[in-house]
């Protein structure tokens, strides 16, 4: 006889059996909840990352700008440095002019060639500067074009993702306020049981058995365990990773089938 059959026939004297349809039922819109609440968070987390893109060019730019600003001071600082020498050569060129010891003229000389010596050095650095200053300024064009062109570019994509995540939240809905109402049909009991491993695993836990062997762990179950599941009328727990165990109607007769071939013979089973 096949299994499916007398299943068939023997309907209300598994009531194990029965309530872990409900269970089953239940598992599989928490399945679906699980994974849109992945694919929410899959969404979010694009959108965090368009937003600390966004925000690492602001600091960029903003860096750039303190830059450029503190490169100004700078060059200032060295002008009014060179303004100054400048006015120090000329007086000691006048203090020279009146003077007529040899050794006083030799030291104004010495003195002169040294401050014209540091006007030179600071001529240089501050061409180098400005130099730096223009290619900084460059650089903080390019920054503020990048920034208008990703700007543009995420605005469509992060409009797209949120209508997206709005259409997850609904199904959200949808399947919670569905699942509440199938709750009210689970044995409470069971139901808790369940919620408690499915915590835990985050993955089917009511699991059929498939050729005598569980398809949570896929280890081989021996005949006496599944003779126990196929009773449905204790809950039984696989021993390898603590699963429930249930029978499904015409899986197990001839093994692995293709969903065809079930139906056929659901079909055959239903008109006999
Ligand atoms: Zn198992």
């Amino acid at each position: 006889m096949l299994p499916g059959t007398l299943y068939l026939q023997s309907n209300c004297e598994k009531p194990m059996q029965e309530a872990l349809k409900v269970i089953v039922d239940i598992q599989e819109l928490d399945m679906k909840m699980i994974r849109l609440m992945r694919l929410k968070k899959e969404r979010q987390q694009e959108l965090e990352q368009i937003e600390s893109l966004r925000k690492e060019l602001y600091q960029q730019f903003a860096d750039k700008e303190t830059e450029i600003k503190e490169l100004g001071t700078t060059n200032q600082q060295q002008e009014t440095r060179l303004q100054e020498i400048a006015v120090r050569i000329k007086k000691l060129e006048g203090q020279q002019s009146s003077i007529k010891k040899v050794d006083e003229f030799n030291a104004l000389t010495l003195e002169i060639t040294a401050a014209e010596r540091e006007k030179a050095s600071i001529e240089q650095k501050l061409s180098d500067l400005v130099d730096k200053k223009v290619a900084e300024e460059e650089l903080l064009e390019r920054i503020q074009r990048s920034l208008k062109e990703s700007e543009e570019s995420s605005l469509d994509l992060e409009k797209e993702i949120r209508a997206s995540i709005v259409l997850i939240n609904n199904e959200g809905s949808h399947i919670k306020a569905q699942r509440e109402e199938m709750a009210k049909e689970a044995d409470p009991e069971l139901l808790r049981i369940y919620e408690r491993l499915l915590k835990n695993k985050k993955d089917r836990v009511v699991v059929a058995i498939e050729n005598r062997t569980c398809s949570g762990c896929h280890i081989v179950l021996t005949a006496q365990h599944e003779n126990l599941v196929r009773k449905g009328e204790n809950l039984v727990f696989c021993e390898h990773c603590s699963r429930i165990h249930y029978w499904q109607e015409g899986e197990n007769a001839e093994g692995a089938e293709t969903t065809q071939g079930k139906r056929r013979r659901r079909r055959k089973l239903a008109s006999s």
